[in-house]
């Protein structure tokens, strides 16, 4: 906001015409109040008061700008690599560029909207749009996302997908509104006493994927090959950090913002407080998922698992989905599991509580 506005204000003196333009977000943070004109802080509201005023007409879709003319400047030509900025996952699966974006909306709107409410729970299935990165770097803006879910049928799966694409902007709307969270603090400041936990080496157990949790250890190296996670599978990693090993969830966050490519500061921060029950609409305290009955649920058949865990392949599901069989049944090369989940929950609970 600093920036921008110190931009304007130089623009302008020089004489030089400045628009702004709220592309990043459905309807613009001032335009979303309570009646007091307060910002929401809760989601179900926020979302009711925005829908509303997309009844009354849709957003507007900005039409490109012309193209600048030729410049007379030299161009250095466009280096393949940076140093420092190296890839670590394999980035095949994001090709990049507005054309790319508009063809990944386009499959998404016809083969998959319809079932996205029954599918997008489950980690093994290519059930959600994965346009996050282009949406986060802004290749495709939520208008133009919201704008294809209506061109067809209102299904429930569209219904439902609305609403992802407006937690969304509610995560950039509380950013705006409560600044503090863009600066080390939480959404409730009451959980800044929380004794939060710097322990490296559960840090870096669980960023290696070798917690013996299967489902956290898939995500955490979902996160390593693709730099994306299913989103079921980050609230299950992000939970299990911040309840079970009772770490700073600020370090989780830094952890998805470092090796994420849809990392949108708002969102992040957003989905780790809701975990970490930080924030608004945060899951309360005392309800701790617990990541083997997640697993079983999302993912029965362990499918998802066994691709980003190969050491658990030749398990059977009912071996991985409960901790004392997998006790018995893990191979040599994968680890027990590093805290008791029943002890660490009444920990974590004692802790918030207090
Ligand atoms: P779809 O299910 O197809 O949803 C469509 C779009 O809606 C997404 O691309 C995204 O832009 C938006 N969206 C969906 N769910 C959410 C949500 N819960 N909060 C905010 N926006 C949402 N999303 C990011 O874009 N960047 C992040 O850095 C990020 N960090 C997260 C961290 C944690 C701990 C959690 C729990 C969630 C995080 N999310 C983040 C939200 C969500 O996990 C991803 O947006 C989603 O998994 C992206 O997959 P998709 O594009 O297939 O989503």
């Amino acid at each position: 906001m600093q920036r921008d506005n110190a931009a304007e204000k130089m623009l302008t003196a020089a004489g030089i015409p400045v628009t702004r333009f709220h592309d990043r977000v459905l309807l613009p943070p001032e335009a979303v109040l309570t009646q007091q004109g307060e910002p929401y802080k809760v989601f179900t509201p926020f979302k009711k008061n925005l829908l509303n005023q997309l009844e009354q007409g849709l957003p507007e879709l900005f039409p490109a700008p012309e193209q600048c003319p030729a410049s007379a400047l030299e161009l250095n030509p466009i280096p393949a690599q940076l140093p420092g900025f190296a890839s670590h996952f394999d980035v095949s699966h994001w090709p990049s560029g507005e054309q790319h974006a508009g063809l990944r909306l386009e499959k998404f709107i016809s083969e998959g909207l319809d079932h996205y409410g029954e599918k997008r729970d489950f980690p093994a299935i290519d059930g959600t749009s994965s346009l996050s990165p282009y949406l986060a770097i802004g290749n495709l803006s939520p208008q133009q996302c919201l704008l294809a879910a209506l061109s067809g049928p209102r299904g429930k799966g569209a219904d439902t997908w609305i609403s992802e694409l407006i937690w969304r902007d509610f995560y950039q709307y509380i950013a705006w509104h409560f600044p503090r969270v863009c600066k080390y603090k939480p959404f409730n400041m009451a959980t800044e006493s929380v004794p939060w936990r710097h322990e490296e080496s559960e840090l870096h157990a669980w960023a290696e994927g070798r917690t013996g949790v299967p489902l956290v250890d898939a995500g955490m190296r979902q996160l390593k090959t693709m730099g994306w996670m299913h989103n079921r599978v980050r609230m299950v990693v992000a939970m299990f950090l911040s309840k079970n090993l009772l770490l700073d969830w600020r370090l989780g966050e830094k952890h998805f913002m470092t090796h994420l490519i849809d990392g949108d500061f708002p969102a992040n921060n957003g989905g780790w407080q809701w975990s970490a029950s930080t924030g608004t609409d945060a899951a309360p305290y005392f309800r701790v998922f617990n990541p083997f009955s997640q697993g079983e649920k999302f993912d029965p058949d362990a499918r998802y698992i066994k691709t980003y865990v190969p050491e658990l392949r030749d398990l059977s599901p009912a071996d991985i989905h409960n901790p004392a069989k997998l006790h018995n049944a893990r191979p040599a090369n994968y680890p027990d599991i590093m805290v008791d989940l029943k002890t660490s929950r009444e920990l974590a609970i004692a802790a918030f509580k207090k």
